[in-house]
C-alpha cells in the first residue's frame, strides 16, 4: 500500500479521460492519470495481435470527430507524433448491381458520381452540401461544448436563420430514412446518408438519425475519415506523450475501485492494490456512468437524484467485431472508381432499417448491417504491400429474444457463437467480393464480453457509453437535468462517453469536465486559477 497526493486524478486513460488531463496539466496541474489496462487510449489502441506485421485497431478506427474536434486541434498532437493518413474515397458502399455508391472528399466528385446513378442526385447533395456550409461549424461547436451550449447555440440559431429557418431545423429532425428517400431518388445517395446514421444507435425512422447522418457524412465531406499513420494507438500515444511532456504522471494497469468521498467532496481515490491517493482539487471519472455511480462510489454518497435518473440509464447495443489479415486486397466483384477507407455493408435502405430495428427489438438480425474499413487502403503502414488489414463490426442486442437468422444464437455470446456470427457477418462480404475467405491469413473475433474483458467502460460491448438516442442526449445525459460534466458530489467530474456528448472520439466529455474543474476550483479558491497549488 502506499499514499501520495495530487492536484487531480484522472480514472481512466481513453481518449476522453487523456484529454481531461492534458487541459489539466496546461494550468500547472499535478495530475495523475490511472488505468485499469496495461496500456493507455481506452477504445483507441491497436496492436499486431491478429497477424505479425498486421496493425490492426481493437475497436475504433476512423476519427472524423477528433479531426474536427476544436479541443483536439487546439492540442496540436502533430507535434506529438501524430500524423492522419486519408483513403483515395471518404466511404463507400457496394451495391447489389455492382455498383458502389462513394463518398469523395471532393463534393464535386461525390456529386458527378451520385448523379451518374441518377440523375439529380448531384445538385441534391450539393444542396446538403450547402445546408452544412451554414450550419456545420455552429453545430459541431454546439454539439461538442457543455450544455446549454449559449454562445454557440446562439451561432447556430443565427446560421439555421440564414440557411432558410424552420425549413433547415426540419431537414435536420428529419429521420435518415425519411431525409434520404425524400431528398434524393437513387439507392446509391439513400445508402451514403442512411449509412452514416447507422454509425450511432438511433432507429433509421427516429428524429436524431437524420442530423446523425448528415452530421458524419458532411464531415466525411469536410475534413474526411482520417486515421493515424501506424494505427490507432498513436492518436492515444500523441494524447500521452503530450501529457507527460507537461509533467503529468500515467500508471497502467491500476484499477480504481472506490473514490472516497467527505462531506459531500471527494477526497481520496483508491486502487485494487490498496493504493491510496489523496486528490487537493479534482477527480476526473472517465468512467461508465453506470460504474462510477453504481461500483467506484458508496451508494450513501451518490445524490438521491443521480441514483434516481441512473435507474433508467439505458446502454446502447452490444457490438462483434471481426478483425481480418488478408494476403491480397479485398477481391471486389466490381472494383470502386476511388478505393474507400471505410465501407458499409447493406442490400439497401430498408434491409439497413431493419437490421437496425432488430436489434432494438432484441432480435439478432439474419442480414447484420455492416460498418467496415479497409486499413491499409487509408493507411499502407498498416500491412505488408500487396495485403489489406480489415475489420467490420455490427451490433447485436444487449438482451436478445431470438436469432433471426438459421444459427439459433442465444446472446451467450462465447466462443461458439461469436464465430458462427463472425461467419454470417463474412458471408455478407464474401458475396461482394468472392473468395474474399481464401484471402484469409487470419481471423479475431470480439465479441461483447472480450470488449468488456478490453475496457471496462464497454459493457456488454456498448461502445458509446450509454444510447445516442433522443431521450439520453443533452441535457438527459446521462440522467435527466444534468447534460453537464458535474455529478453532483463537489470535486467530482464525470468525463467520460456517458457523458454529454456521448461516443466518438472527440475528447469533448474529457474536455467539459477538466475546463468544470478549473472553475469549480477558481470559485472554490475565489479568484483566477493560478498553476501548482500544493495543500
Ligand atoms: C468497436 C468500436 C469501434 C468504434 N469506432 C469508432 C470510430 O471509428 N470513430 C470514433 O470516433 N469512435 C468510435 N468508437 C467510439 C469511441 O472509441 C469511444 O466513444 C471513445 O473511445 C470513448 O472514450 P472514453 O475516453 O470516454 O472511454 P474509453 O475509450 O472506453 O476509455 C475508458 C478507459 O477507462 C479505463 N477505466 C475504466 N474504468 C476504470 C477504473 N475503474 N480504473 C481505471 N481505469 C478504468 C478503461 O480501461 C479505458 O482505458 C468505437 C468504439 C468501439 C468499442
Amino acid at each position: 500500500m502506499s499514499e501520495a497526493s495530487y492536484d487531480a486524478v484522472v480514472v481512466g486513460a481513453g481518449p476522453n479521460g487523456l484529454v481531461a488531463a492534458n487541459l489539466l496539466a496546461d494550468k500547472g496541474w499535478s495530475v495523475l492519470v490511472l488505468e485499469a489496462q496495461p496500456t493507455t487510449g481506452g477504445a483507441v489502441r491497436s496492436s499486431e495481435d491478429v497477424q505479425p506485421g498486421f496493425i490492426h485497431d481493437t475497436f475504433s478506427a476512423f476519427y472524423p470527430l477528433a479531426a474536427a474536434s476544436p479541443t483536439i486541434r487546439g492540442l496540436r498532437l502533430d507535434e506529438y507524433g501524430l500524423r492522419w493518413r486519408y483513403a483515395p474515397a471518404v466511404l463507400g458502399h457496394p451495391m447489389q448491381d455492382g455498383n458502389w455508391a462513394l463518398l469523395h472528399r471532393d463534393r464535386h466528385v461525390t456529386a458527378e458520381l451520385l448523379d451518374a446513378q441518377h440523375a439529380g442526385d448531384g445538385d441534391a447533395w450539393l444542396e446538403l452540401c450547402g445546408l452544412w456550409d451554414h450550419i456545420g461549424e455552429p453545430l459541431v461547436h454546439a454539439l461538442l461544448t457543455p450544455f446549454p451550449p449559449l454562445r454557440p447555440g446562439a451561432h447556430l440559431l443565427n446560421a439555421l436563420r440564414r440557411a432558410g429557418g424552420l425549413a433547415a431545423v426540419r431537414t435536420l429532425l428529419t429521420p435518415a430514412g425519411d431525409l434520404a428517400r425524400n431528398h434524393f431518388g437513387g439507392e446509391g445517395a439513400r445508402l451514403l446518408l442512411a449509412g452514416n446514421a447507422g454509425h450511432a444507435d438511433i432507429p433509421l425512422d427516429a428524429p436524431g438519425s437524420g442530423v446523425m447522418g448528415l452530421l458524419l457524412a458532411m464531415l466525411g465531406q469536410t475534413v474526411g475519415f482520417p486515421v493515424p499513420e501506424g494505427g490507432a494507438g498513436m492518436l492515444a500515444a500523441a494524447l500521452e506523450r503530450r501529457f507527460r511532456e507537461r509533467g503529468g504522471v500515467v500508471r497502467c494497469g491500476a484499477e480504481v475501485t472506490r473514490l472516497g468521498v467527505e462531506d459531500g467532496r471527494v477526497t481520496e481515490v483508491r486502487s485494487r492494490e490498496n493504493d491510496r491517493i489523496k486528490v487537493r482539487r479534482a477527480v476526473i471519472a472517465d468512467v461508465a456512468a453506470p460504474h462510477l455511480y453504481g461500483r467506484l462510489l458508496d451508494p450513501a454518497d451518490v445524490p438521491r437524484r443521480v441514483a434516481a435518473g441512473m435507474k433508467n440509464f439505458q446502454l446502447d447495443p452490444g457490438t462483434v467485431k471481426v478483425d481480418w489479415a488478408l494476403n491480397e486486397p479485398i477481391p471486389w466483384l466490381t472494383e470502386p472508381a476511388y478505393a474507400p477507407g471505410t465501407f458499409h455493408v447493406a442490400d439497401s435502405v430498408e434491409q439497413m432499417t431493419q437490421s437496425l430495428s432488430q436489434v432494438s427489438a432484441g432480435v439478432i438480425p439474419e442480414a447484420p448491417f455492416l460498418l467496415a474499413g479497409q486499413m491499409t487502403t487509408t493507411d499502407p503502414t498498416r500491412s505488408p504491400a500487396g495485403t489489406e488489414s480489415v475489420w467490420a463490426y455490427t451490433h447485436v442486442p444487449q438482451t436478445v429474444r431470438r436469432d433471426a437468422g438459421p444459427d439459433g444464437l442465444c446472446g451467450r455470446w462465447d466462443e461458439e457463437e461469436c464465430q458462427r456470427f463472425a461467419d454470417r457477418m463474412q458471408a455478407r462480404i464474401e458475396r461482394l467480393a468472392p473468395g474474399f475467405g481464401s484471402a484469409v491469413a487470419a481471423r479475431r473475433v470480439l465479441g461483447p464480453h472480450e470488449f468488456e474483458a478490453l475496457d471496462a467502460n464497454l459493457i456488454g460491448g456498448a461502445i458509446g457509453g450509454g444510447t445516442s438516442q433522443l431521450h439520453q442526449q443533452l441535457v438527459f445525459r446521462p440522467v435527466p437535468g444534468m447534460g453537464r460534466a458535474e455529478t453532483g458530489i463537489t470535486g467530482l467530474f464525470l468525463g467520460s462517453a456517458s457523458a454529454h456528448p456521448g461516443g466518438g472520439v472527440h475528447g469533448a466529455a474529457g474536455s467539459n469536465a477538466g475546463r468544470a474543474a478549473i472553475l469549480h476550483d477558481r470559485f472554490r479558491w475565489g479568484g483566477p486559477s493560478s498553476g501548482r497549488r500544493t495543500a
